[in-house]
């Protein structure tokens, strides 16, 4: 890290994540939207997962200090619901779930976050941000609920009202619900029903809703601006439009998020991989047929917000790429020059295609500095 002579400020080099530059703060601070524990990883999550930990990981081979926080969405109907199915308890189901989880992540290198907020254990924090937000004028409390007033966050994503109506459906927000003002408020605090799981609050035993659970661990890990908040494209509404919409509301800082990294959808037969529709490629099954290395690499050979179909010749070529890498890798020294122009094209959008052509064709230094910093060893 360079310092600037004048005030002693620390500098960082600017990474460019599509059309947003990116000078972060020090340390600069990753928010990651991570897993509701109640089944197990898919292609479409671990490239989520490959992908927000190579953001950290160039930040960090640029000398950045980056902390990252990946909460773990273990307040949550679904899971609720599949464990109960299941005769098991929420908790300690998610935590067999997030066993599991951190196996795969394990074997594909990606780094333990800083951070591990568990919702379950920041209920406090929900309760202390509904009230900020009540304080405000930013929610309101109706039975044993508080709302949080969303008429301005479909714009705020860029959408219309139709398409955010939509996405709101899909997502649960249960817009035609009519205990609230406008359709697009969606809960802060939700009274619970029997078999629910729930916590005391000022108004009745109840639980967090998604959106404010990401919120209030953001605001307790991270605080009340970040440099990046990541997660995969279908969380861009209503998920983080309304996370940064609420912790903006309850701190008056603005923006919550400096820039938005959202990794593009994985599909398989041109269907995008989901638990509702069955077409999973499970990460723990390629795993018995490949290293950790080769299915992170293949996640990582093309543009990050781009969406993309799984193919099993994917892996062979990963597999191939790989081989040509260590190789060159095992060479002579080569130029620190092409170890640099690596460094750049990885700064410049992650740029893992050029940075592979780079490191093939300019030896030992170059490849190295790929492999380092992509966690391919
Ligand atoms: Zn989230």
């Amino acid at each position: 890290m360079r310092t600037e002579p004048a005030t002693g400020r620390a500098v960082t080099a600017t990474l460019r994540l599509g059309g947003q530059r990116l000078a972060p703060t020090v340390p600069a601070r990753i928010y990651l939207c991570g897993i509701t524990p109640y089944d197990v990883t898919h292609l479409g999550h671990a490239a989520t997962f490959v992908w927000a930990d190579t953001v950290a990981r160039v930040l960090r081979m640029a000398g950045t200090d980056t902390v990252v926080a990946r909460n773990v969405t273990d307040v949550d109907d679904v899971l609720t619901r599949t464990a109960a199915q299941r005769g098991r308890a929420y908790d300690e189901f998610g935590l067999s779930q997030e066993y599991w989880f951190d196996q795969d992540m394990a074997a594909l290198h990606v780094r333990p976050p800083e951070h591990a907020p568990h919702a379950r254990h920041h209920v406090r924090h929900v309760i202390r941000l509904a009230g900020a937000l009540l304080a405000t004028g930013a929610a309101y409390e109706r039975d044993g609920r508080v709302h949080f007033r969303g008429a301005a966050v479909p714009a705020r994503a860029g959408l219309d009202r139709a398409d955010a109506l939509r996405l709101a459906a899909e997502f649960g927000d249960d817009p035609a619900d009519e205990r609230r003002d406008d359709p697009f408020d969606v809960v802060v605090w939700q009274a619970s029903g029997p078999g629910e799981p729930a916590w005391p609050s000022p108004w009745g035993p109840g639980r967090p809703g998604w959106h404010a659970e990401c919120a209030a661990m953001a605001l307790a890990t991270l605080g009340g601006v970040v440099d990046v908040l990541a997660g995969g494209s279908d969380l861009a509404f209503p998920h983080h439009a309304y996370q940064s919409a609420m912790v903006e509301a309850a701190t008056g800082a603005t923006p919550f998020a400096r820039a938005a990294f959202r990794v593009g959808t994985v599909g398989l037969g041109g269907t995008k991989m989901a638990k509702s529709t069955g077409n999973l490629v499970l990460v723990a099954d390629l795993l018995r047929e490949v290293p950790g290395p080769v299915l992170r690499l293949m996640l990582l050979q093309r543009h990050w917000a781009s969406d993309w179909d799984y193919r099993p010749d994917l892996l062979d070529d990963a597999a191939r790429t790989l081989d040509r890498l260590y190789t060159a890798a095992g060479g002579p020294s080569g130029s620190s020059v092409a170890a640099t122009a690596v460094q750049a094209a990885l700064l410049d959008d992650l740029d893992v295609t050029t940075a592979l052509a780079i490191a093939e064709s300019e030896g030992a230094a170059a490849a190295r500095q790929v492999i380092r910093t992509l966690a391919l060893q």
